[in-house]
């Protein structure tokens, strides 16, 4: 087999076995672990297959995932019941018998005799490997991982490596499978990888405003994905070195900073609340949220950053509206009897403002409109943030299903206020 180059990446299969899988009553969380992790070694995971626990269609899989790609990582189907066929489709796909490994046997009853308990004959089924398939350990648990090269229909082997369903013995066990990865030089790149959190454009938008950058087999390779408005443009770079992929990416990140300025609000985990959070706290200044709107997603959030104490005062979510009085008994003014939204949403604010002192800025989301009057004025969605000198209101149309309109509203009202701490203006956005 030969090593990879930096152009052309090995090339890896996960496969995730299961009835439990395919029936929908366990998530595959596997196979994405896995991927993160044999991408971040430099491979390229082509594709992600799921198979139930039925011995033709297990090896029918393993057939097809070791003609396509160079590794296969696969988990689940390792126990000692009878629908745990995993060692069986892999003798058989190699065309070898499953031969018995007395140290593994041992392995297992030791295990047993630790926990005060005998073992079950069924187990001895765990002892058994294809010929020629080394063992990767499993100190937590009865089932032994196998290592084996498995020949394509035409090309090389390709190199499987099995391991258990269970995500923490198989989280433990990775590290054999990157040492053997490394040993056979099927991981000798580094992959370097960079999001960008941009939080207003829309996909399209982007593609226009960044006309090339995101065609398919570049390297960089820079892709996007959209969740609630905030878009991640994902910069991954390969090479032989940190620094050769800090090169690569380097132009790529100028360029979208030169495009996209102020509408990017973080960088990898980076979520609204975040940058807000750290704005706050340059600016010694805390937040308090009313929400009519956005059903307690502002207090929730911003409660959960880590500067949290220092810059989230709380937070109050009403269902009713307008505001009763007495919540703003404080209020220097009057609530407006038969005032429009707006005012409405912008006394109770103002009001909320006055009694929390000086430093703290409130950020308030009017009520959502209601879902069976699409011509109703009330549509758009009123905000309101009060300071120390004033209050700023806008408003925002939405459209979508109902929790994703939501979330956009959140969002949007966290983006205006980064935006407002950056000196721009909330409505500016
Ligand atoms: P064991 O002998 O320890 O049970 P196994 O290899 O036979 O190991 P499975 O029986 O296939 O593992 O799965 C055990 C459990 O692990 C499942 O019931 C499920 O909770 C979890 N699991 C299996 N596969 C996955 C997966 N792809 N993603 C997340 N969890 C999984």
């Amino acid at each position: 087999m030969q090593p990879s180059d930096t152009t052309s990446p090995v090339v890896a299969e996960v496969l995730a076995v299961g009835d439990e899988l395919t029936s929908g009553q366990c998530v595959d969380t596997n196979s994405a672990w896995l991927s993160r992790r044999l991408t971040a070694l430099g491979l390229r995971v082509a594709w992600h297959t799921t198979a139930g626990d039925q011995l033709p269609e297990l090896e029918q899989a393993l057939r097809t995932a070791a003609s396509r790609a160079q590794v296969v990582v696969l988990t689940g189907g390792l126990g000692p019941t009878e629908d745990d066929l995993t060692r069986q489709a892999l003798a058989q796909a190699a065309g070898v018998e499953l031969e018995f490994r007395p140290e593994l046997w041992e392995h297992i009853r030791e295990l047993f005799r630790r926990r005060g308990r005998s073992v079950p004959e069924q187990n001895r089924q765990q002892a058994l490997l294809p010929r020629g398939a080394g063992p990767l350990h499993n100190p937590q648990g009865t089932a032994p991982g196998i290592a084996m090269p498995l020949p394509g229909q035409e090309g090389p082997a390709a190199w499987v490596f099995a391991l258990p369903g269970v995500p923490a013995e198989m989280h433990q066990m990775w590290p054999q499978v990157e040492q053997e990865l490394r040993r056979q030089g099927l991981a000798q790149g580094v992959v370097v990888e960079r999001a960008v959190r941009v939080f207003g454009p829309g996909e399209s938008d982007l593609q226009q405003r960044l006309p090339g950058l995101f065609a398919r087999g570049g390297n960089p390779q820079v892709g996007i994905t959209v969740s609630g408005a905030v878009m991640t443009l994902r910069i991954t770079a390969r090479g032989t070195s940190q620094q050769e992929c800090q090169r690569r990416i380097e132009p790529v990140w100028q360029q979208i900073h030169q495009v996209l300025g102020e509408q990017i609000f973080g960088y990898d985990q980076d979520e609204l609340q975040h940058a807000v959070a750290r704005l706050l706290h340059r600016q010694q200044l805390r937040l308090a949220t009313l929400e009519w709107g956005t059903q307690g997603r502002l207090a929730c959030w911003m409660s959960q950053v880590p500067q949290a104490q220092q810059v989230f005062h709380g937070g109050q979510v009403f269902s009713c509206w307008p505001p009763e009085a007495t919540w703003f008994a404080g209020a220097r003014e009057p609530l407006p009897q038969g005032a429009t939204d707006e005012k409405v949403l912008a006394w109770a604010a103002r009001a909320a403002r006055d009694q929390l002192g000086r430093e703290v800025l409130v950020l308030a989301t009017g009520p959502f409109p209601p879902e069976d009057a699409p011509d109703d004025p009330r549509r758009q969605v009123r905000f309101a943030l009060a300071w120390r000198g004033g209050v700023e209101l806008w408003r925002r149309r939405y459209t979508g299903h109902p929790q994703v309109r939501r979330v956009r509203a959140a969002r949007q009202a966290l983006d205006a206020l980064r935006r407002w701490l950056l000196g721009g203006g909330a409505s500016r956005t």
